[in-house]
């Protein structure tokens, strides 16, 4: 397992599942791939590592538990597994084995997608260190500070609501990274099935006109003409 990718990987051999499954989650603005038995998803584990495995337990050929026990040999990535094991012994068990979080079949897809949110989020704060937190970031007349959630531009402050500011990190965060409106709903919203994608637009336009010398011709985020935003380091 050497490469990572921001793909997650579904195993699930009943069809229906994984097809529900991979929808809500495409929706949600992960990319997704779905195997339907055990030996395919350690062939797409030999190759890359994902960004997260939803994994059914009692799968053919290789067992679940089998694959979770391989791959924790190896790596950290979360894993949620399905289970239609009602028992409480055997949800212990997943978690033992080392998964991050399970749910019990029948599942609603929207509470998957929730904990698939929640795992990532548990997962991605350890990747941004209490020192880069508190360090205060510069891009030329820009200055952010995370831990106090300070804005600075051209020495003035800069009052920024709670979903300006996310929206501005998260774009900073990941410089050149292009962000699509779902996928800044999805990471700063949380509920992207619920608010409308304008939302993103508005709380942009407005961000720039904050951060922004000219907001019409934006010096630090920077549209991707049908795809999305990023930030300009
Ligand atoms: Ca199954």
């Amino acid at each position: 397992m050497n490469n990572s990718s921001s793909r997650i990987l579904v195993v699930e051999d009943e069809p229906n599942v994984g097809e529900v499954v991979s929808l809500y989650l495409t929706r949600a603005g992960y990319d997704v791939i779905t195997v339907n038995d055990g030996s395919t998803a350690l062939e797409v584990l030999a190759s890359e590592i994902p960004l997260l495995i939803v994994l059914d337990l009692m799968l053919p050929h290789v067992d679940g538990r089998e694959i979770l026990t391989q791959v924790r040999n190896h790596s950290n990535v979360p894993i949620i597994v399905l289970t239609a094991l009602r028992e409480e012994s055997d949800r212990i068990a997943g978690l033992e084995m080392g998964a991050d979080d399970y749910i019990t079949k029948p599942f609603s897809p929207q509470e998957l997608v929730s904990r698939v949110k929640a795992v990532l989020r548990r997962g991605g704060q350890s990747q941004v260190e209490e020192t880069d937190l508190m360090q205060t970031l510069a891009f030329g007349n820009l200055q952010i500070n995370a831990g106090m959630r300070l804005v600075v531009v051209n020495q003035k402050e800069v009052d920024l609501t709670a979903k300006e500011f996310d929206l501005l990190f998260l774009l900073v965060r990941n410089p050149k990274k292009v962000f699509s409106r779902s996928q800044l709903l999805e990471q700063v919203w949380g509920l992207s099935e619920f608010i409308d994608p304008g939302t993103v637009t508005v709380h942009m336009r407005r961000l720039r006109e904050k951060i922004e010398k000219d907001p019409s011709n934006p010096q630090h985020i920077e549209t991707v003409w049908g795809v999305g935003y990023r930030f300009k380091p």
